[in-house]
């Protein structure tokens, strides 16, 4: 476990570092008088981690915390800081409260051993501020706006945009270094939310995983999305055979195989 890299400044008073495990980012939006942190790594221990790093940073404490998805490797460390508000979508809390024990259950396999224990005493705590279409949050001489732009790499990405500083920080709606993951996706509309992404106009686009992209990134990967949504559509109506979804797609064959049973499961 440990940090990626340090802190990188990537827009006025907004600071990204990414994490092993799972290269993850955080992002740091501060203003006159509030700080915002979005995600907050794997666990307890990770984020604890965290929150030794934050000090590092010319900025007061995390005043409010968000979660870009109920996804563990973005909001299991969240114990670390106690009695902060918890901003999320609506469908982020839903999923966290119906489903987080048993997907940390699910994710002890995906750490190394002597992570486990620490993801088992790490709390599964939903958002109690919740984003149904955009929220403005104010910190105090600049605000940001919490935005549900669509389903896509869940059926709840939160997408935090700071005009001033023209960032967006996109969850894994936006993938870099790896492939999208469709798990729990939305194939046929991940192109549309992410056209909504690129529509705000950010120059700086912070993924939810691996290095800080521009806003041709978004661009590009809303391409391969949609012309495998379209691969997708035309196997499952009988256009094309499923075969020819797989020569055809941009993404390894297991990561098609699975957009092909979301695809199927939700269209
Ligand atoms: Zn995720």
């Amino acid at each position: 476990m440990g940090a990626v890299t340090g802190w990188q400044e990537v827009g006025d008073r907004v600071w990204v570092r990414r994490y092993d495990p799972f290269d993850v980012n955080v992002t740091v939006v501060a203003g006159d008088e509030k700080v915002l942190l979005v995600d907050v790594r794997t666990t307890l221990r990770e984020a604890r981690e965290l929150r030794e790093h934050l000090l590092e940073l010319p900025v007061p404490a995390v005043t409010h915390l968000a979660y870009t998805h109920a996804h563990l490797d973005h909001c299991l460390g969240a114990g670390a800081f106690p009695d902060l508000p918890i901003w999320g979508t609506v469908g982020c809390r839903e999923a966290l409260a119906r489903h987080g024990i048993d997907q940390r259950e699910r994710w002890l396999e995906r750490l190394d051993e002597d992570e486990r224990p620490h993801l088992r005493a790490s709390p599964i705590i939903p958002p109690d501020r919740t984003v149904r279409d955009r929220h403005r949050l104010g910190l105090g001489g600049r605000e940001v706006d919490l935005l549900f732009l669509g389903r896509g790499h869940t059926d709840h990405d939160l997408v935090v945009h700071v005009p001033d500083a023209a960032v967006v920080v996109a969850g894994d709606l936006l993938e870099v270094g790896a492939p999208p993951q469709f798990g729990d996706a939305y194939p046929f509309q991940w192109p549309a939310t992410l056209s909504a992404v690129a529509g705000l106009d950010a120059e700086v686009v912070v993924p939810g995983h691996g290095a800080v992209a521009d806003a041709g990134e978004v661009t590009r990967q809303r391409s391969e999305l949609a012309h495998l949504a379209s691969l997708c559509r035309e196997a499952l109506g009988g256009v094309r055979g499923r075969e020819t979804v797989f020569t055809g797609s941009p993404y390894p064959r297991e990561t098609t195989e699975l957009a092909l049973q979301r695809a199927a499961a939700t269209h």
